[in-house]
């Protein structure tokens, strides 16, 4: 008998059968009353659950796509962008506003590590910038940036739009569009929503907007916000088509989300992200992300020394689960553990375990049962 595959990547996310079977539902027309009123419905429901008083766009598309249509529609070419990175993701703004034909300066920090508050402060002081991008979770590090903080400060800077990539953090690391002074938030749905891959939504508060109408007309057509915004206040009207099933899949994920609680949400994948680093500290990998910085979306584990990456993650897919290897320098010498969405106890017992299996079949040193004994302790707290 074939083993079950759990897909512990960060993202795509188990996708629970209650979503799946939306998927499954027989494809009405774009028009259908009973769709427009599921689509205007899930459209409400996210503007109150992330508190944004401005717009929600859900958009076919990846995050990616957030990224662009965010930048698209609140600069212009000779404009300058400031990128704050903090891995891989952030890094994708700059070629991404480069090629656009923005001025770009980008402040890094060390993987692992976040740009200090204080600097980003020092950096804005010295030119006027249009935008400014922070990633909430860089996927290719853990580390989970200050953006309630960093939104604070922007205050002092009310000409730059404050973007955040929520791509890794939305429906699990906790956002409020208005209180926390985010302009632009975006995600995908197949991260913490646990929804498949395939729409893109942004939250844009009105100063966002009105930034956008005073560009007058932008050279991007499908990304465009002044296109949609007659389509999100009724979704009768076409412009382009939406993607249907993904809309309801997507309205099953927010009832899901309803049910629990936004706030209960937020809490359970901190409990389980304590639960699970503590677990898999105890097993000899090294969290890339400093203290009191980590995620609670996913784990970056660095491997003990001499570990070989390639056999590591094969000996695990046969054990039964999938992970994602280390980007960038870390690529051969870390994997990345998703442990966001739709995913209960069962799912967190069952990867440490299958860790374990895997960890004394590749010859590492490991103790079976400990990793899982330290997640019960979490667990059962
Ligand atoms: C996954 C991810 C993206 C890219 O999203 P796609 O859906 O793959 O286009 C962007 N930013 C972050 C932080 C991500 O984790």
């Amino acid at each position: 008998m074939k083993t079950r595959k759990l897909v512990m990547i960060p993202g795509p996310t188990p996708v629970t059968r209650s979503i799946q079977d939306q998927m499954g539902r027989e494809t009405v027309a774009f028009g259908d009353p009973e769709f427009v009123k599921d689509f205007k419905g899930l459209l409400e429901d996210l503007k109150v659950l992330f508190k944004c008083s401005g717009e929600v766009f859900v958009i076919a598309g990846s995050g990616t796509m957030g990224m662009e249509m965010a930048i698209a529609n609140t600069t212009k070419k000779g404009d300058n962008v400031l990128i704050v990175s903090h891995g891989f993701f952030g890094d994708r703004f700059i070629e991404l506003c480069e090629r656009k034909g923005l001025n770009v300066d980008i402040l890094s920090s060390e993987w692992g590590k976040i740009v200090p508050v204080e600097k980003i402060r020092e950096k804005l002081g010295e030119k006027k910038y249009a935008a400014m991008t922070v990633t909430h979770v860089d996927t290719s590090t853990g580390v989970c940036a200050p953006v309630a903080e960093i939104g604070k400060m922007m205050k002092e800077f009310p000409e730059t739009i404050y973007i955040v990539d929520g791509v890794c953090a939305t429906a699990a690391e906790p956002e409020y569009v208005d209180d926390m002074g985010i302009d632009i938030l975006f995600t995908g749905s197949q991260k913490a929503f646990g929804v498949p891959p395939g729409l893109t939504m942004l939250w844009v508060n009105q100063k966002a907007l009105d930034k956008r109408k005073s560009l007058g007309s932008i050279p991007e057509y499908f990304i465009d916000f002044e296109k949609w915004i007659p389509i999100m206040n009724d979704p009768s009207k076409y412009y382009a088509t939406p993607a249907v099933n993904m809309v309801w899949a997507l309205k099953e994920s927010v009832r899901i989300i309803k049910e629990e609680g936004i706030e209960n949400r937020y809490e359970r994948h901190r409990k389980n992200a304590a639960a699970m680093q503590a677990a898999l500290e105890t097993l000899g990998f090294r969290i890339l992300a400093e203290k009191g910085r980590r995620a609670v979306t996913l784990s970056n584990l660095v491997y003990p020394e001499g570990t070989d990456d390639a056999k590591f993650r094969g000996l695990l897919a046969e054990e039964g689960i999938m992970v994602a290897g280390g980007l960038g320098a870390y690529a051969g010498k870390m994997f990345r553990l998703g442990h966001m969405g739709n995913i209960d106890k069962h799912d967190l017992v069952s990867v440490i375990a299958t860790i374990e299996r895997a960890m004394y079949r590749a010859g590492m040193t490991v103790e079976l049962g400990k990793g899982v004994g330290v997640l019960q302790q979490h667990l059962v707290k």
